[in-house]
């Protein structure tokens, strides 16, 4: 069996955004020269997401508004893990909702997606350096 690691570097300069990380998982792949097997692409981080979905500007911007509706960033006051001197408690919630990871096949070297699915790093608390990490399993 074959083993791959390596770990995506972000850096988003806004607080909230959403990253089509498709294209660096395929390259992952490619690196690692798995035909079969198995991928896990995480979020290190307990503020950001990995998800899997449609790349539709519409629908993202569906996202955007439903996590502030479940969790806005203002009052800071509100939550009670701002006590602490940080300002991200609706980004811990939003990153629950989102999820931490994905797993997907690998079929004759490719990602066996569903139609239409694509993965994506969701930032809830940007403006510093944060990692994804991509782990590939197979032969
Ligand atoms: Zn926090």
């Amino acid at each position: 069996m074959k083993s791959y690691r390596k770990e995506l570097l972000f850096n988003i300069s806004g607080r909230r955004a959403f990253i089509n990380i498709t294209p660096q998982v395929t390259e992952c792949l490619r690196e690692s020269g798995i035909q079969e097997g198995f991928v896990l692409v995480n979020a290190m981080h307990i503020t950001a997401s990995v998800f899997i979905n449609d790349d539709e500007s519409g629908l993202h911007q569906d996202y955007e508004k439903w996590l502030e509706q479940l969790a806005p960033h203002e009052p800071i006051s509100h939550y009670r893990h701002n006590r602490t001197g940080e300002d991200n408690g609706d980004a811990h919630l939003k990153r629950q909702v989102m999820g931490r990871e994905v797993v997907v096949a690998i079929t004759e070297g490719r990602l066996d997606f569903g139609p239409w699915e694509q993965i994506f790093y969701g930032e809830f608390d940007g403006g510093r350096r944060k990692r994804v990490l991509v782990k590939i399993i197979g032969e």
